[in-house]
């Protein structure tokens, strides 16, 4: 059966998303490979005077990404499993004359057809008109996108903590943000509801609601399938689009389990972890209301600057409108390089590096889990949430537990004292209130989420070793049964 197309949300554009059109000169560029034209087009300066003439990439070869379970870190499970595990490209200098040149302000074709084949491998598509373009990583894209929508004065959803950087561009765009409550698993779809019903605000219906659904930053929940569900259908019933922001949906991975023994850590076939991972909102959506922005910085390198953006046509064409005229397009290197390492490994090969970095951020969350518990203070002074994706952990502290507990101190001061007493013990956490639209609001009022005794520090267990992870648990143990004991 034919696939429906997209539903139009043009009535929610900016006012400098109507007036920007698509520039003329971008027409020129079909024609630049017909050999019967001489192409008087374009300043495209020419590929004889590019000084590089040769890359040369050595990646993980594929072979590596076939081996069993990784133990710890990715060198060494490369070293012990093949003699050679690397392999070696060279880019010539006619890849080069077309790789560094002025190309489509999406990405180059052959980039994108991979990205298109590896999204239809991992998300069902409700609608035809669906397509993908590259972007400079979230951050930029997720800018974009804000202009598009947003004018001055115009409100959105976020999370009630959410990634700062995602949260200052909207408020230096002039653009209201209302935080939705959470609890340890994401966004509440009932108090989004309540919210939506109650909305009293002298402002329009919010226009977007940017999520971070799996191994949320800085909370580290996952949103179940049903919560998905029913906060997708409460976006249809209040018209609002879902920009899900989701650098973390391929580091999914089991359910924490306190006793070891019980632990069956199988090698995964791809059949079973595909199967285990949540729905994305793009699977769920029947007209083109979902915006996805994927990003490699957590996949491959942050430096690459890379990433995708998948949207229905009539909206990426306001994206690309706006993405020619401000970086023009991801760096020609960046996609050069990725996509070299793309076609080595293939569709099945780069989904098995997602499967194995998944084990590889599992197993760190299994050794900062394990110390954690042992070194907390016991009680309910202190707890701590086991993500069950991503790079984060949090650590709820109860202040009405500390003897002399001071409420007209506010939270916030506890909040600041402890920062310091961590960072003098030598471990450093960021306090949660680094993470809302407007901190000092939130720790005054007795919000749902976020008691005015109540506080949180977010962790990554991303870069460290499990000994320091082992340390570092211990220090905040120390730390916390030092403070509890004696405040
Ligand atoms: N400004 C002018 C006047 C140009 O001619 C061009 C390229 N044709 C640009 C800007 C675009 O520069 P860049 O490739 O650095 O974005
Ligand atoms: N969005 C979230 C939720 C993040 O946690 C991060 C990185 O920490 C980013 C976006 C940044 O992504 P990018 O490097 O693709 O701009």
């Amino acid at each position: 059966m034919a696939l429906p197309s997209s539903k139009s949300f043009d009535n929610k554009l900016s006012l400098e998303s109507r007036c920007r059109k698509t520039s003329l000169l971008e027409t020129l560029n079909q024609h630049f490979d017909n050999e019967k034209i001489i192409f008087f087009g374009s300043g495209l300066p020419s590929p004889d005077l590019f000084p590089w003439k040769e890359l040369k990439s050595k990646f993980y070869s594929k072979s590596v990404l076939n081996t069993s379970k990784p133990e710890a870190a990715i060198d060494d499970w490369a070293t012990k499993t093949n003699s050679n595990p690397f392999v070696e490209v060279h880019s010539d200098a006619k890849a080069l004359s077309a790789g560094l040149q002025y190309g489509n302000a999406g990405g180059r074709g052959d980039f994108l057809e991979f990205v298109k084949e590896h999204v239809k491998l991992f998300h069902e598509l409700n609608y035809s008109d669906w397509g993908v373009a590259a972007t400079a990583g979230t951050t930029q894209a997720w800018e974009t996108i804000l202009r598009i929508f947003c004018d001055r004065g115009d409100s959105i959803l976020a999370e009630t903590f959410s990634y700062p950087p995602s949260l200052s561009t909207a408020q230096s765009q002039g653009v209201h943000i209302h935080p939705v409550p959470m609890d340890e698993n994401g966004v509440i779809p009932q108090k989004l509801q309540h919210m939506l019903e109650n909305w009293q605000h002298q402002r329009k219906l919010p226009k977007l609601f940017y999520i971070i659904p799996t191994g949320q930053n800085p909370t580290g929940s996952t949103l179940s399938n049903e919560r998905r569900k029913a906060i997708y259908k409460i976006a249809e019933e209040y018209d609002i689009l879902i920009v899900e922001d989701e650098p973390y949906y391929f580091l999914q991975m089991e359910s924490y389990i306190k006793a070891k023994s019980n632990r069956k850590r199988h090698d995964q076939l791809m059949s079973e972890y595909k199967r285990s991972l949540k729905k994305s909102f793009l699977s769920l959506d029947v007209s083109g209301r979902v915006i996805r922005l994927d990003s490699l910085s957590k996949i491959l390198a942050p430096a690459c600057r890379l990433g995708w953006i998948v949207a229905s046509e009539k909206i990426l064409l306001h994206y690309l409108n706006l993405q020619a005229v401000s970086i023009q397009a991801p760096s020609g290197f960046s996609q050069m390089m990725v996509l070299e390492l793309f076609k080595r490994w293939g569709q099945d090969g780069y989904a098995r590096w997602l499967m194995q970095l998944s084990g590889i951020y599992r197993n760190s969350r299994d050794v900062v889990c394990d110390a954690l518990i042992e070194r907390l203070p016991s009680g309910n002074f202190v707890q701590f949430t086991a993500p069950t994706a991503g790079m984060f952990f949090t650590i709820h502290i109860n202040l009405s537990y500390l003897p002399h507990f001071d409420p007209e101190l506010g939270a916030k001061t506890y909040e600041d004292r402890l920062y310091n007493k961590f960072l003098e013990d030598g471990v450093l956490l960021v306090p949660g209130s680094w993470f809302t639209c407007s901190p000092d609001v939130l720790y005054e009022e007795k919000k749902d989420t976020f008691q005015s005794c109540q506080i949180f520090f977010r962790g990554s267990f991303a870069t460290v070793s499990f000994h320091q992870l082992e340390e570092g648990a211990k220090r905040i143990g120390d730390c916390l049964g030092k403070m509890l004991n004696t405040a």
